[in-house]
């Protein structure tokens, strides 16, 4: 499967070995009902505060994005904190790769997760995927599930008269969002499973609007797209509470194995279990 990195985001993208010793790694397998977030800080370092908010993030939007989207997208997912990866982040068969620099300049963007765990869901695609349409359908993903995008100051920006629908992200994702709620709700879900296929062309747009993609465009233009609109529907009370409740049994579990820690025998409690880091060798371009 091929690496689906977060082209607007990075900066001069490229691969070097990890020098960080896996000793000093810090790792753990998290696992609520059928899903399981193998969670690796390789720098050793990063807030414990923002570690758990990443996990947090896994377990609020990805069951339910694998409901909506793909039933059978894989039940463990890996999420490395990588001094390897250069770029800002990434994912790539089932693993997703956050540069530390940019996680600790940028805490409060947790949902950047959000982002990367639709690259997971659209793992498994065949044949000519469009980049523009993969990467909005991951922004879409953020704007519908992310747990914190104003937190973030995550929004999307309203398109101005030279923007085109196949910029990706932010631009296209709020175009997406445009069609979802003026008429066309389920067009994403249609295009996610046209690309899993390997059967998405431009023309099928007007198979499923009665328009062709300009079309629709110029309609998004000419209409209610320049009204701002809100990003995206909140999170529900219950994904939040959800959400919740998660941090303070993370916090309780860690709590528990610290005061029951040995030197050089981690504790497991629960299912928080601390596992030796081992150095990831990912296929890298
Ligand atoms: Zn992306």
């Amino acid at each position: 499967m091929r690496l689906l990195l977060c082209a607007t985001l990075l900066i001069g993208a490229v691969s070097v070995s990890s020098a960080v010793p896996a000793a000093a790694a810090n790792s753990s397998v998290v696992t609520r009902g059928t899903f399981s977030v193998d969670f690796r800080d390789l720098t050793g370092s990063a807030d414990q505060n923002v570690a758990d908010r990443i996990i947090e993030t896994f377990f609020a939007v990805y069951p339910q994005m694998a409901a909506d989207f793909r039933p059978d997208a894989p039940r463990k997912v890996q999420i490395a904190i990588d001094p390897a990866w250069t770029g800002i982040a990434a994912a790539e068969n089932g693993r997703i790769m956050i540069n530390p620099i940019r996680l600790k300049e940028h805490p409060e963007d947790v949902d950047l997760v959000t982002h990367e765990l639709m690259h997971i869901i659209q793992e498994g695609g065949h044949g000519n995927q469009p980049l523009w349409l993969i990467e909005g359908s991951a922004d879409y993903a953020r704007s519908v599930y992310g747990i914190d995008n104003a937190g973030a100051h995550w929004g999307m920006p309203a398109p101005g008269p030279k923007t085109r629908y196949d910029e990706g992200y932010r631009v296209t994702a709020r175009f997406l969002s445009w069609l979802e709620t003026n008429g066309h709700k389920g067009i994403v879900k249609a295009l996610f499973d046209l690309l899993q296929a390997g059967k998405y062309k431009d023309r099928r747009w007007k198979k499923f609007t009665g328009e062709t993609l300009d079309q629709l465009w110029a309609d998004y233009l000419a209409g209610s797209a320049m009204v701002v609109r809100q990003v995206g529907p909140p999170p529900t009370p219950e994904r939040l509470e959800q959400a919740r409740r998660l941090i303070e049994q993370m916090t309780a579990d860690r709590r528990l194995a610290q005061s029951v820690e040995t030197p050089g025998q981690p504790a497991s409690p629960g299912s928080v279990s601390a596992s030796p880091a081992t150095k990831p060798n990912p296929a890298r371009p």
